[in-house]
């Protein structure tokens, strides 16, 4: 079976482990690879960041009840947050960093923040920070 570079699709001579035809190409392909990767990380991490201010907004201005479509309109993607808390009580929180919000039922989703989990994970907090 022929075997190919993986960047440039020249002809394979030699080791049967070969992957690139030279230096130049394994570069390219793994650099391409990267930006890739990086590109990803880089629009996942934007759209976290546009969700967590449009929460952010709305919550330091009063709001602890939100209908979901005042949400969207906002531009929070639905799609993305940083993680899930279950409380005691069977209530599911989805937070977008410290600010998360669960389901009040007819459309309603109620804000709250809470950086509660990070407790244990970071040096005590000075008094009148948190
Ligand atoms: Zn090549």
């Amino acid at each position: 079976m022929e075997r190919v570079c993986l960047d440039c699709g020249a002809r394979l001579l030699g080791r049967s482990d070969k992957k690139f035809c030279s230096d130049q190409c394994r570069n390219n392909y793994n650099n391409r690879l990267n930006r890739d990767q990086n590109n990803y990380v880089r629009n996942v991490h934007a759209q976290l960041r546009r969700n967590r201010k449009v929460l952010a907004d709305l919550f330091e201005a009063g709001h602890h009840r939100i209908h979901r479509d005042a949400l969207l309109a906002h531009g929070y993607n639905f799609t993305f947050f940083t993680h899930l808390v279950e409380t005691r009580d069977g209530l599911r929180w989805l937070y977008c960093f410290e600010y998360g919000f669960r389901d009040s039922g007819a459309g309603y989703l109620e804000l709250m923040k809470s950086s509660a989990y990070l407790e244990g994970c970071v040096p005590e907090a000075e008094p009148g920070l948190m």
